[in-house]
């Protein structure tokens, strides 16, 4: 059997190193053949010792010296966008709106692009999706609740006619059931105690101000070409249930397994096929319980300025993400309180200025701007 050539951009990460923890179950049917962090070089040698890729790529100049003599005969480079040539999937594990090169470039030369990075097809949903129509380009996604929906929609013959609704879950985050009276104060550390996943900082801080999900709607708007008004939010504390489809004769299909990434990277590496390792296989003389409740969106806010923004449309996504990315770091950094997030977001959407993209560097552009306004924002506070 001839094997898939695997490149994993941003193989550092949760997304990343659980990437090659499915390759290594795999490892007859998946060769990694190009890896890339940004500076995070001594992780990268080690995966690199491990999995001999023709190529490595760092986007931190500062440590390619050090990458480069620690791996003779290994191909090193500074350009993210190299990792497509050296492969027939690409995994695009990179945190935020930095991951629009990779995203672009996997498309636009026709490979299959396995999506973790929901920040680039949020902020360039209206150049991206042209470029999906490259002959051979295919976008496979990971996000959890976004592969749940793949499999769902499966099971249609005629998605336009026969999808009503697509739901998708959420777990709460760690806030969950809390009011805004008593979210006052919340520290770094509580907001980054995911109940149910292990995952980076920023996605991490996304779910407990529920910006992850409002992100994940326009995801899946962008994706499966669903209105807004047919996607619903329902939390879903457990996190077994990633997403169901309702369709147009009542029926509900939905995905379960366990809370494990390496299923929904597994399947966007195998699809059509699946692997032969059951990541997320579910006991069921263990589970108890699925419960499900309406989210609060007086408290969360940031799922409704999201479902505000992707109804905008044009740079309207790519504002909010932009906007998200800032707030998210000064919270990070311990510039901001937790309750500002939603409203560094929202001030700086009501400054949007309305532009439509049709390439790119527009896209590129409308990230600036915002990133400027949202400083502005943020130096109000
Ligand atoms: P992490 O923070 O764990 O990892 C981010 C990766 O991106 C690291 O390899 C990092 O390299 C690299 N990176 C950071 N900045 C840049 C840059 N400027 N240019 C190139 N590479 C960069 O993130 P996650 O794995 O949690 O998330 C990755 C993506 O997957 C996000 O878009 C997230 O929303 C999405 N996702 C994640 C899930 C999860 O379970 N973690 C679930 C669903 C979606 P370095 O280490 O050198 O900084
Ligand atoms: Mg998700």
């Amino acid at each position: 059997m001839t094997q898939v050539r695997v490149a994993v951009g941003g193989s550092s990460g949760s997304i990343g190193t659980q990437t090659l923890d499915v390759v290594r179950a795999e490892s007859e049917q998946f060769r990694v053949t190009a890896l890339s962090v940004h500076s995070s070089s001594d992780v990268l040698i080690e995966q690199a010792k491990e999995f001999r890729p023709d190529l490595v790529v760092v986007t931190n100049p500062a440590e390619i010296d050090r990458v480069a003599s620690a791996l003779p005969g290994v191909t090193v480079s500074s350009n993210i966008t190299d990792l497509v040539e050296a492969a027939d999937v690409v995994v695009n594990a990179v945190v935020g709106f930095a991951g629009l090169p990779l995203t672009e470039a996997t498309l636009r030369a026709g490979k299959r692009l396995a999506l973790a990075n929901k920040e680039s097809l949020i902020a360039a949903g209206p150049v991206v999706q042209p470029l999906r129509k490259t002959p051979g380009a295919e976008l496979v996604p990971v996000d959890s609740e976004h592969c749940a929906l793949h499999q769902c929609l499966r099971s249609s013959t005629n998605v336009d006619r026969e999808v009503g609704r697509l739901v998708l879950t959420a777990s709460g985050g760690p806030f969950r059931g809390r009011t805004r009276a008593n979210l006052a104060g919340v520290s770094i550390a509580d907001a980054l105690a995911h109940p149910t996943w292990s995952m980076g900082p920023k996605i991490t801080i996304d779910s407990s101000t529920l910006m992850n999900k409002g992100l994940e709607v326009i995801e899946a708007h962008e994706l499966f070409n669903v209105d807004y008004d047919n996607i619903e939010v329902v939390v879903h504390p457990q996190s077994i249930v990633h997403s169901m489809v309702e369709f147009s004769d009542g029926s509900t299909i939905a995905q379960l397994s366990m809370p494990d990434m390496r299923l929904p990277i597994g399947y966007a590496l195998g699809f059509p096929t699946r692997i032969r390792t059951a990541f997320g296989a579910i006991n069921w003389q263990e589970l108890s319980r699925l419960d499900f409740a309406p989210p609060d969106t007086e408290t969360f806010r940031c799922l409704s300025i999201a479902y505000e923004a992707g109804r905008m449309g044009g740079t309207a996504p790519a504002w909010i993400s932009a906007a998200n990315e800032v707030a998210v770091e000064a919270f990070l950094n311990g510039q901001i309180e937790w309750l500002q997030i939603a409203d560094v977001i929202e001030a700086t959407l009501e400054r949007h200025d309305g532009s439509i993209p049709s390439q790119v560097a527009d896209i590129v552009e409308a990230d600036r701007k915002a990133r400027a306004e949202a400083g502005t924002v943020l130096r109000s506070k």
